[in-house]
């Protein structure tokens, strides 16, 4: 039985889908102005691991992910660098697709584009006047906060306190500082849309009711983003459906961790972050993986480099394991068969992450599993090849598939004979370069290797490779 934490009764719960045939989940995509960090990785990262296991259970999940190419840092972007918003958005979608796949990220059912669904936010909106939640004023349309009563059951903040910590900026017209843009008049230079109050664009908090009411109806079963949204964009997102639809919004809302640096959340505003891509280049999709699942998915987690390279060096034992897997199946070897208990390891696993998405038990897990056989077939000559079909298959339900640490079609060592010498040939010009205190040249080979996935490592006896990032 699955329990998650739910931010919204703050309590453990059972989970189950409102429709058993389909579970509908909702994740607050990027901003895309930018390259994304790794502190934005982990909030995808976890939620991969979540939809992942759902279809570990035999879940048909709809997941959906927003990406909001409208927004004023946008603008902002696209004002600096004097091109179109749309050319901005167009250039950091395709690099966010770039980086998810690296990542290992699986692709959404679906992701909706603000700029897409305007429609359906004018009708939201639309709704949300007629019902008296929101106000026009000279073109700029507000949610009235105070109108709706459950406002702050999501962060637990009460209106009263919210009220004495907040003002409204001398160019504002609203009724009362709480509440919040629906929709944006045009200003000189910004792209617009038409809309029933003029020529504007829309709030950043109406993009999500408007695309997950479209795409996952009325009322759905996971909505997850970073901690940093719960208050105040999902406390927005709550407002607007519910009054809007008259319907629950939301059954389980989940919320992940920040990663922090220096004890402190990283972020594009601090200037605290390194992008993903960049920590790609010196650590594997499975490694940064690996770090994640390490750690508690709801608490802080520190960013670090001697956690990600003990990821790294956690997962050469799996994957010692997963070369010899693979290449004892090609062998296709008969033999012993060890008596092995496959199915306590499933459960353990299962256990694990049925208990709130317990990621670092499951690694724990995973790597019992590894040491348990690899004692089982070291005393034995001949191993029958149905065994590593099985631990293959375990390997690959669990390691692979749910949480994204293992690769079984990664090699680890060049296949054919030429790429191995091609990668000799450059080893030892690299040597002579070091020799020859050219070590521009030799970081550059090293560097360049790294890229096509060739890492080299330098010990006392020379230097090897490991093919495989
Ligand atoms: P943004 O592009 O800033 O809207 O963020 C995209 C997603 O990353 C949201 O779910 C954020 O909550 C999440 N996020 C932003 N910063 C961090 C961080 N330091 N740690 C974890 N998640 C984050
Ligand atoms: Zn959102």
């Amino acid at each position: 039985m699955l329990k998650l934490y739910n931010t919204l009764t703050k309590k453990v719960e059972e989970f189950i889908p409102i429709d058993p045939n389909e579970v509908k989940f909702y994740v607050c995509g990027p901003t895309v102005y930018d390259y994304f960090h790794i502190g934005n990785a982990r909030s995808f990262i976890m939620a991969d691991m979540v939809r992942r296991y759902l279809e570990y259970k035999g879940y048909k999940v709809k997941f959906v992910m927003n990406l909001t190419d409208v927004d004023d840092k946008i603008i902002k972007k696209s004002l600096e660098e004097k091109r179109e918003a749309k050319d901005v958005s167009t250039d950091y979608i395709n690099a966010f697709f770039e980086d998810i796949t690296k990542l290992k990220i699986k692709k959404a059912t679906v992701y909706p584009k603000a700029t897409e669904h305007m429609h359906e936010m004018i009708d939201m909106i639309k709704k949300l006047v007629d019902k008296n939640y929101a106000y026009n004023i000279d073109g700029n349309v507000f949610y009235d906060v105070k109108r709706f009563s459950e406002y702050g059951k999501l962060s637990g903040k009460n209106t009263e306190e919210l009220e004495v910590g907040a003002r409204i900026d001398a160019n504002e017209e609203k009724k009362d500082p709480l509440d919040f843009a629906l929709w944006k008049k045009a200003k000189e230079g910004e792209p617009f849309w038409d809309s029933p109050w003029g020529k504007g664009r829309p709030g950043w908090h109406v993009e999500c009711s408007a695309m997950s009411c479209k795409h996952l109806g009325e009322t759905f079963d996971i909505h997850a983003g970073g901690n940093d949204l719960i208050f105040p964009h999902h406390e927005n997102e709550i407002a607007q459906s519910e009054a809007a639809n008259q319907k629950p919004f939301v059954k389980y809302w989940l919320h992940f961790g920040f990663l922090n640096i220096n004890e402190e959340k990283m972020s594009k505003s601090l200037g605290n972050f390194f992008t993903a891509r960049d920590v790609l280049k010196k650590y594997s999709a499975e490694a940064i993986r690996m770090f994640f699942a390490q750690a508690y998915y709801r608490g802080p987690l520190n960013f670090s480099d001697d956690l990600l390279t003990a990821a790294e060096k956690g997962l050469e034992k799996i994957n010692n394991l997963v070369d010899k897997v693979n290449s004892e199946i090609k062998k296709n070897n008969s033999g012993i068969k060890p008596e092995f208990e496959f199915n306590s390891y499933y459960k353990k696993f299962e256990e694990a992450m049925d208990d709130d998405f317990n990621t670092s038990q499951a690694v724990a897990v995973i790597f019992d599993f590894v040491k348990d056989v690899n004692r089982v077939v070291a005393p034995l000559d001949n191993v029958d090849v149905s065994f590593y079909n099985d631990v293959k298959t375990f390997l690959t339900k669990t390691a692979e598939n749910v949480l994204g640490i293992v690769d079984f079609n990664k090699t680890t060592t060049g296949d054919d004979k030429l790429t191995n010498d091609l990668i000799e040939l450059l080893i030892r010009l690299r040597t002579e370069a070091k020799q020859n205190k050219n070590y521009q040249l030799s970081d550059s080979i090293r560097d360049r290797l790294k890229e096509l996935g060739v890492i080299l490592q330098d010990s006392k006896e020379g230097t090897t490779y490991k093919i495989g990032k």
